[in-house]
């Protein structure tokens, strides 16, 4: 029995609000998108609570409550939004082939990638427990609810240096702990941060534990047990929030060897344009932006994305 292709004049692979503002504007250009979800439909979103930043929401939303909004709207048009995720994706040829876990094998004319990045944890029980509830990857987002507040972050990297400083300016103190007695941020950044009054650094230290309590559904962190790991001492240090910034990896594997990325897997896009090294294949949201990694900038690339997809496909 010879093999059933589907085909798809656009395939979005990954639904955060990158991936569903392309189904929006793709599906409204009549290109009648096919979108498989991934494995966390609606992205980082739908680890977070409170969302206050997004425009168009004054009394902010939820992250997860957003992201069925995203998606209720992209369906609304013609948009056929699969549950599962992609598996093989060859983009050698056009029409681009792919595979998904549901056992589809699909043909597309252009491709669409949205498949974000996965913040990295510590993966310690207690961080996982509070996540969302005092524990959170990204200041810029959750920031101001700690504003006047002590937190904690975790790193030592650029990403760190540069929450510590962000959320110096709203908390009342931000202790920094880093698991060695350097940083690994840029000159510029720790110039920043150890010129930054309210920021305390603690070297040398692992999180062994969030601390918090639990009263049915509610939750709330109230510090964080530490180990020296040269002394071997322990510290409980009293913070509302625990910020864990030790990287991010970005959701890339799929067109690894296939599409140009940077040395840790972001993929590179044409200046003002999320069109790749290939032609008819585009990234936008998290999976090519290492920088902003907001909700709002997510959607405005996966808008440019769609756009440059209908162009491109008229122009053929
Ligand atoms: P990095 O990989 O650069 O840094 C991660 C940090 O987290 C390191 O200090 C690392 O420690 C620490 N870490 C990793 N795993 C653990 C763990 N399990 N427990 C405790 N600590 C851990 O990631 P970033 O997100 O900071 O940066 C990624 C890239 O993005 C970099 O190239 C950075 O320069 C860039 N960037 C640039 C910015 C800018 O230019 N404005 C802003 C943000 C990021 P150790 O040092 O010991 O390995």
């Amino acid at each position: 029995m010879s093999e059933k292709i589907e085909k798809t004049k656009c395939l979005i692979i990954g639904s955060g609000p990158a991936g569903y503002t392309a189904a929006i504007y793709a599906a409204r250009a009549d290109l009648k998108p096919m979108m498989y979800e991934g494995l966390e439909p609606g992205g980082q979103l739908t680890t977070t609570t409170e969302v206050e930043n997004y425009p168009g929401y004054p009394e902010g939303t939820q992250g997860p409550k957003m992201m069925e909004d995203f998606k209720k709207q992209a369906e609304r048009f013609d948009s056929d939004i699969r549950p599962g995720i992609i598996t093989d994706l060859d983009v050698s040829n056009r029409p681009f082939k792919a595979k998904a876990d549901d056992g589809s094998t699909i043909e597309a004319d252009v491709v669409i990638l949205a498949t974000g990045a996965t913040a990295k944890w510590l993966g310690i029980e207690s961080e996982a427990k509070f996540n969302g509830f005092g524990v959170s990857a990204c200041a810029t987002c959750d920031g101001f609810f700690y504003k006047g507040k002590d937190v904690v972050v975790v790193g030592g990297g650029d990403t760190a240096a540069e929450e510590a400083t962000y959320l110096a300016k709203l908390c009342k103190k931000v202790y920094l702990i880093h698991r060695r007695d350097e940083l690994r941020a840029s000159k510029a950044m720790q110039h920043k941060v150890f010129n930054t009054p309210n920021i305390e650094m603690v070297w040398d230290s692992v999180v062994e534990e969030v601390l918090g309590t639990e009263e049915g559904f509610n939750k709330a962190v109230t510090g964080v047990k530490v180990k020296n790991k040269k002394s071997g001492e322990y510290r409980e240090i009293n913070v509302d929030g625990v910020f864990i910034a030790i990287g991010h990896k970005p959701n890339s594997d799929i067109v690894k060897g296939q599409v140009d990325m940077n040395d840790v897997g972001y993929i590179k896009t044409n200046p003002d344009s999320t069109l790749t090294n290939v032609e008819g294949v585009y990234a936008c949201g998290d999976v090519q932006d290492h920088v902003f990694r907001q909700a709002v900038t997510a959607a405005g690339t996966g808008c440019m994305a769609a756009i440059e997809a209908e162009r491109y496909l008229s122009s053929q």
